[in-house]
């Protein structure tokens, strides 16, 4: 068994040969305007993953993931709600470049099926080589995505599900808060909740230990995803109520 500096070291290597094969990646139309990947930062044994959709404007810039307004609330998540660095984390995003309406490079969209089916494939090989203890996704399409139900993210928020057996929390995108109220948002309490119970399922908190269960909801599987067919049409539809 590998010490965990070595550990750390070899998925930091897996993660660069990832990297690599990715390259200057043309697989589907994003390459044709984007200004940067944005493969994902973090420490490669990382105990937690947070999940975005893709890059916005900020991210395609810099080249980093969730460095805009979004990213400074999900920062002070990180930092002030589970008292870890940035950096302790892995934080990376559905598809690596960023997806605009009608490819104008103006307004940012969720990505479609085509781009997440091209790119999606590599998040999923971030997550095998790091193999968080934890994942957060935030918002529709990165929940939609892993999880594959079609439960929208405001029934399936605060409910613990799993992806290839790590256990998954969905919460709001950090864009939706600062869409629905900012700082006053009412949503804020409820992102919180969800974190709450990542603080103690991780132990990262003496203080927080036992966070109220959203309801008795037992810990959710794939599956999951045949029952709520029959669920959250309208939630469907508004997916593009825009997280970011
Ligand atoms: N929104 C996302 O989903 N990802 C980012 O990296 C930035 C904003």
């Amino acid at each position: 068994m590998m010490d965990d500096t070595r550990d750390a070291s070899h998925k930091a290597e897996l993660l660069k040969q990832l990297q690599d094969e990715i390259g200057d990646c043309r697989r589907c139309k994003l390459a044709t305007t984007r200004s940067t990947i944005v493969f994902g930062e973090g420490n490669p044994s990382a105990r937690v993953m947070f999940i975005g959709e893709g890059p916005g404007r900020d991210e395609d810039l810099q080249g980093r993931p969730f460095v805009g307004r979004a990213g400074v609330l999900l920062t002070a998540i990180i930092e002030k709600g589970m008292l870890l660095k940035r950096g302790d984390v892995l934080i990376a995003n559905v598809v690596k470049c960023r997806p605009t309406v009608d490819m104008a490079f103006v307004r940012d969209r969720p990505p479609d099926d085509e781009e997440t089916a091209a790119c999606g494939g590599f998040l999923k090989r971030q997550i095998e080589i790091i193999a968080p203890e934890a994942i957060v996704t935030l918002g529709n399409p990165s929940t939609k995505f892993l999880l594959g139900i079609r439960e929208g993210i405001t029934k399936a928020r605060g409910h613990w599900y799993s992806f290839n057996g790590i256990p998954v929390m969905p919460t709001y995108h950090p864009s939706y808060i600062l869409r629905n109220g900012g700082d006053s948002s009412p949503l804020k309490k409820e992102v919180w909740d969800d974190i709450k119970q990542v603080i103690a399922r991780l132990g990262l908190r003496d203080d927080i230990t036992a966070p109220p269960a959203r309801d008795a909801a037992p810990e959710r599987a794939l599956d999951e995803s045949l029952k709520s067919a029959l669920s959250d049409k309208k939630e469907d539809g508004d997916t593009q109520g825009r997280l970011f």
